[in-house]
């Protein structure tokens, strides 16, 4: 099998840096912000996150196409001179020399949209609604390799090493297809910790997670499914890909994903890494009706409805619930 080391450093090492970019932002924010709905602060992050990822991306493995969230045009009209300038500051924190029409090139380099037998998935700040209230959020990297994901790397600045103790670093979560998922502080040199799914298969006593959002995920049907189960404990809801990674490092057993009847199709950059992530911590994902989530169509997930994510064991009860109840 191809071992893809040199990737997962990479990877690791450039969600490091993006991360540093999302908490110094983030850590401005003022409560005004949310007030005011103002959305530019997360336009910020976002941008300087894709830039910082695709900088280094683009000098490692110069030929590797992205599929990343944003693209630069906007940045480039007239009327956003002033988030531009507050971009470059943010970049230059981290990288000096850089100049403003080298940062949208670098995000431009995050513009591709096509399948192709090797290209990384990239999403600047998942979660963007947690960042701007100051909650969870990721930063999510992925490569895919013949429409397999073999590398995936989650940076979540406010999930702690240890969930009981705060320690305002967070958690970086890296996987490699076949060797397993560890996490790391996000900062700092340390030794990667393997993480494991829960072994819990009593339904009566896990945890399930969904979105805060419940435009992302229809919490009416995840409560139906409970019953069902007879899962007792509430939901715990939290945004981005943090909830694959609270299900790898085996803090809840299952994230229901379940869809409004929308015909919204998910985004690869939201799965890719969250789903090596739990994968090779033990779990199993599918979409829900059982098949596997297919990164084959481009951006989108063309092929599946909704994702399912459990520690393996409680797979084949939740989507039998979901037949049963004729959910998706
Ligand atoms: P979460 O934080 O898990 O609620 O998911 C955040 C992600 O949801 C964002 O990155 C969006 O790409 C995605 N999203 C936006 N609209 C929808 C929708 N209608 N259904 C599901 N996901 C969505
Ligand atoms: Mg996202």
């Amino acid at each position: 099998m191809t071992h893809y080391n040199h990737e997962r450093a990479v990877a690791l090492r450039a969600v490091r840096e993006a991360a540093i970019l999302c908490r110094a932002v983030q850590s401005g924010l003022s409560p005004e912000v949310l007030e005011k709905k103002d959305r530019s602060p997360v336009t910020v992050a976002d941008f300087g996150s894709q830039a910082l990822v695709c900088r280094t991306l683009g000098e490692v493995f110069p030929g590797d196409p992205v599929i990343g969230e944003e693209d630069a045009s906007g940045l480039r009209q007239s009327g956003n001179e002033s988030l531009l300038a507050r971009l470059v500051d943010h970049v230059r924190d981290l990288r000096p020399d850089a100049g403003p029409e080298e940062i949208c090139s670098w995000i431009d380099r995050g513009g591709a949209g096509d399948f192709s037998d090797r290209f990384w998935t990239l999403d600047p700040i998942d979660g963007t609604m947690g960042f701007l209230r100051g909650q969870q959020y990721a930063v999510s990297l992925a490569l895919v390799v013949g429409g397999e994901v073999v590398v995936g790397v989650l940076g979540c600045p406010n999930l702690p090493l240890d969930p009981a103790a705060p320690d305002g670093i967070g958690t970086a979560f890296v996987a490699e297809r076949g060797e397993g998922t560890v996490q790391v502080p996000l900062e700092g040199d340390h030794e990667p910790v393997p993480v494991k799914v829960s072994r819990e298969g009593d339904p009566s006593r896990i945890r399930f997670c969904e979105s805060v959002e419940a435009a992302h995920s229809s919490h009416d049907d995840a409560a139906r499914i409970a019953t069902r189960l007879d899962i007792r404990a509430k939901p715990v809801r939290l945004d981005s890909q943090a909830k694959y990674a609270v299900v790898a490092r085996g803090e809840a057993e299952v994230y229901l994903r379940l869809p409004r009847g929308t015909g919204y199709q998910e985004k690869i950059w939201d799965h890719a890494g969250g789903v090596l992530v739990v994968t090779e911590a033990g779990g199993r994902v599918t979409d829900v009706a059982g098949r596997s989530l297919s990164f084959t169509h481009g951006r989108t997930l063309a092929e599946n409805r909704g994702v399912i994510v459990t520690n393996g064991l409680l797979h084949d009860a939740v989507l039998g619930a979901i037949r049963d109840l004729g959910i998706g």
